[in-house]
């Protein structure tokens, strides 16, 4: 199968007259689509709500898009909780699912009436003293340790995982915070990373309905939602098969009707924090081949580097590449396609059959609409690029600026740079 990129080479082109590369831009019709089939795959569920994971893409435009959905904030910093306040996502439209949290982090969230999920039995006591008392509504992070299974062998492991809490911790937790004051709970796990298979939700799902069960029973508390978190993934490859949400949906709906239902608890909602799923495939790096080089490779060098996406150095990530307009031709070459950072790991692809690319052949870097831009840095003084949102009228919006020198030396406060350089 073949990965189409949303933009066309003379499209392209007609942006970079405006816009120089490199460039993420985001695909708005995608989004809406997908966060559409989204709803409507967990429409089952009254209470359902997707609290989108702000880390991934935290841009204001695009996140206003999943709003329209009914999608609220999966927040972990001070930032990411400011940017929902900014765009009118507060009280139960943030979910905070930090860990390692400072005090002012639950104090600002709290402020907000966000929902807090605790990563730690010791944050109750945190809470109590950054807020005063602890809100009537709560989550605990559930970590079961050990390693998960599923049809396509190993997937995560907990058991190495710092996030969350043992199974002993969270009836101690609830019991806890029931004695103080807390009338609804909920219960929320993260246990593998972009699965690209059906079963993962349904699976996640059974942990945590089994448990909220015994919850339930045990401590007579009210369990009113269940987050399933992040973790649905997408097929970076292109001969991966993607995940069938309507299926995942129903799997979960499953899971529900057998265990919860009998219990008398069909009222609970069903919360997902999904970063990945709701963004990567909608989202490009776009940029440019400026460089060829022979020796005992063929490198091209393009104008990003790992500033501008850092998942192939940081973990070997497969980022699909299409050269634009030569889509058709033969894969007849084998190439590094190196970024400018004085580190060896500055490779957006590695032995990769691609068309002979020329320089300036524009480059479509799919797949990096999540965890793309937002994980970038300013590593050998490199500046963040721009984002674009390529929206459904078919025209181009600038959603970020490029970072310039002077962002770059902003924070040298008692040393003006460019004073300097023009004295
Ligand atoms: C990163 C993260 C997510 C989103 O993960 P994806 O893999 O992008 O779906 C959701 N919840 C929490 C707590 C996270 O840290």
């Amino acid at each position: 199968m073949a990965k189409t990129p949303f933009l066309t080479k003379e499209k392209a082109q007609e942006i970079i007259k405006e816009f120089p590369t490199p460039f993420h831009i985001y695909d708005e019709k995608g989004i809406r689509q997908n966060a559409e089939n989204l709803k409507k795959a967990f429409a089952w569920n009254r209470g359902y709500k997707e609290y989108f994971a702000v880390k991934a893409t935290p841009n204001p435009f695009l996140i206003n898009i999943l709003r329209d959905y009914g999608c609220g904030c999966d927040c972990s910093s001070l930032t990411e909780l400011m940017i929902s306040k900014a765009i009118g996502a507060v009280g139960e439209d943030i979910m905070f699912s930090s860990n390692d949290t400072p005090l002012e982090e639950f104090k600002f969230c709290y402020e907000l009436g966000g929902i807090i999920n605790l990563d730690d039995i010791t944050h109750i006591d945190a809470v109590e003293k950054a807020c005063g008392k602890l809100p009537k509504k709560m989550s605990c992070r559930f970590n079961p340790g050990g390693v998960i299974q599923m049809s396509n062998g190993i997937m995560d492991n907990p058991g190495d995982a710092k996030y969350g809490m043992t199974e002993e911790q969270i009836f101690e937790a609830f019991r806890i915070m029931k004695e103080k004051g807390v009338e609804e709970f909920g219960l929320h796990s993260f246990l593998c990373s972009n699965t690209v298979t059906n079963e993962y939700y349904p699976m996640l799902a059974e942990i945590l309905f089994k448990l909220a069960v015994s919850l339930k029973n045990k401590l007579d508390v009210k369990i009113s939602f269940i987050n399933l978190s992040g973790g649905i993934g997408i097929p970076y490859l292109p001969d991966a098969e993607p995940n069938d949400i309507f299926a995942i949906g129903e799997g979960v709906h499953k899971v529900y009707n057998d265990v919860l239902v009998p219990e008398g608890m069909d009222d609970v909602a069903i919360f997902t924090e999904l970063g990945r799923y709701m963004m990567a495939p909608y989202g490009a790096l776009v940029t440019t081949a400026i460089n060829e080089k022979h020796i005992h490779k063929e490198y091209i060098g393009v104008d990003a580097c790992a500033v501008n996406l850092m998942r192939p150095a940081m973990y070997g990530a497969y980022h699909h590449i299409t050269v634009l307009g030569k889509e058709n031709e033969p894969l007849s070459e084998t190439y590094d396609i190196t970024g400018s950072l004085c580190e060896n790991n500055d490779k957006f692809a590695v032995d990769r059959r691609l068309p002979k690319i020329d320089m300036g052949d524009i480059l479509f870097i799919h797949d990096t609409g999540a965890h793309g831009f937002s994980m970038g840095y300013n590593y050998n003084g490199k500046l963040k690029s721009a984002e674009l949102l390529l929206q459904e009228n078919g025209e181009v919006k600038l959603i970020r600026r490029a970072e310039n020198p002077k962002d770059y030396f902003a924070t040298f406060d008692c040393f003006d740079v460019f004073d300097k350089l023009n004295s």
